[in-house]
C-alpha cells in the first residue's frame, strides 16, 4: 500500500480528529474456519440448552392472481382508446387520469403479465412462521476489540434470516436479510448443529471462510463532515492523486466499526425506535469469498444503538 493513511490525514487537518473511529477489516478467503476463530459462515456454537434463534419477522410469498375479464376489458379498451388518440396525432403513452385510475385498481400495487393476464405481487405469508437463522459472522473480541462489548462477552455472533424481509424495525425502503447480534461468552459456546432454513436466497447463504482481521482508522463520508473539513480532507487527497472517498474514508470491505459509505442514497440518518442517532457496526460487502449478494450486489450496513444494544439493529443498502 502506498499513499497516506486516514491518521496522516489527520495530522494535516486536525479539525478531522474527532472523526476518526477505529475499525476492523476483515479480508475473508474461503477456507474451513477453526471453529474457535473469527469468521464469516462455517461451524456453529451456541450456548447448551439455549435454542437456535429463528427469525419471528414477516415473510414475503408470491402472490398472482387472474385479471377478471371484466377488468381484461376495461384494459384493453384503454389501449384502444391510446391507439385512437395516437391517429389523430396524441401522444400514445398520456393516460386520462381516470384511465390511470382503472390501470392502477387492476395491478393494485403489483406487476401485471399481460400475456397470462395475471397481477404479481409479494405479500405477507400466511400463517406468518419462524425461519431458522444462519451464522454469518463469528467474531472473537481480540479481533475488533474496539467494539461495545458489553461486560463479560467476548464473543459476538451475528446472525441473519437468510430471506427477504420488508418494513423492519429501524430500517427505510429495506429489502433484504433481518440480522440478530448475539453478544455471548466463549466459555459458554458449544458446537451445534442449527435446524435448516424453511426459506432461504442461495446468496445469502455464505461460503464458509476464514478472515485475517486488520485492525485500521476510518473517516466518514463527505455526507457526513463539515463542507469545509471535507473540502480541506480532499484538497490533500489530491495532493497524493487520490479521492478522500475510498481512499481515505469509507474503507471497502466487510468491515466492523468505523464508517458506512453513503455512495448510492446520500446520507440517510439511521435513527433507533428510542430516537438515538445509531452507530454503524458492520458492513456485509457483496461478492469476494464469502459469494453473498446484497441488495442489487450492494453493501448491507449494520447499526446499533448506543443507548442499548438489545434494541432491534438498523439496517441500510448502499
Ligand atoms: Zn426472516
Ligand atoms: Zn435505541
Amino acid at each position: 500500500m502506498t499513499g497516506p493513511t486516514p491518521t496522516e490525514l489527520v495530522a494535516a487537518v486536525p479539525g478531522l480528529a474527532p472523526y476518526l473511529r477505529p475499525a476492523t477489516l476483515l479480508h475473508p478467503y474461503a477456507a474451513t474456519p477453526d471453529p474457535q476463530a473469527s469468521r464469516i459462515g462455517g461451524p456453529a456454537l451456541w450456548p447448551a440448552g439455549e435454542p437456535w434463534p429463528h427469525c419471528t419477522a414477516g415473510h414475503l410469498v408470491d402472490e398472482y392472481r387472474e385479471v377478471p375479464a371484466a377488468d381484461r376489458a376495461i384494459w384493453e379498451g384503454i389501449d384502444r382508446a391510446l391507439h385512437e388518440r395516437a391517429r389523430a396525432g396524441g401522444d400514445p403513452h398520456v393516460l386520462t387520469a381516470d384511465e390511470a385510475a382503472e390501470r392502477r385498481r387492476i395491478m393494485d400495487g403489483g406487476s401485471l403479465d399481460l400475456i397470462g393476464w395475471r397481477t404479481h405481487r409479494t405479500v405477507p405469508e400466511q400463517p406468518a412462521a419462524g425461519c431458522a437463522l444462519v451464522p454469518l459472522v463469528h467474531l472473537r473480541a481480540e479481533d475488533a476489540p474496539h467494539l461495545p462489548w458489553p461486560e463479560g462477552t467476548d464473543r459476538l455472533q451475528v446472525l441473519w434470516c437468510p430471506d427477504d424481509h420488508r418494513d423492519l424495525p429501524n430500517t427505510r425502503h429495506y429489502y433484504g436479510p433481518n440480522v440478530e447480534l448475539h453478544w455471548q461468552r466463549g466459555t459458554d459456546l458449544a458446537p451445534t448443529v442449527p435446524p435448516a432454513p424453511r426459506r432461504s436466497a442461495e446468496r445469502y447463504l455464505p461460503t464458509p471462510c476464514a478472515v485475517r482481521p486488520k485492525q485500521i482508522v476510518d473517516l466518514p463520508d463527505q455526507d457526513e463532515l463539515p463542507a469545509e473539513l471535507h473540502d480541506a480532507a480532499e484538497e490533500f487527497a489530491q495532493r497524493y492523486g487520490l479521492e478522500y472517498h475510498r481512499a481515505l474514508s469509507c474503507a471497502e470491505g466487510w468491515k466492523l466499526g468505523g464508517w458506512p459509505s453513503w455512495h448510492s442514497t446520500d446520507l440517510v440518518p439511521v435513527d433507533c425506535g428510542c430516537g438515538a442517532r445509531m452507530v454503524h457496526l458492520l458492513t456485509v460487502d457483496s461478492g469476494l469469498d464469502p459469494g453473498v449478494s446484497v441488495g442489487r450486489f450492494a453493501e448491507l450496513h449494520v447499526f446499533v444503538c448506543p443507548v442499548d444494544l438489545g434494541h432491534p439493529v438498523g439496517l441500510d443498502l448502499q
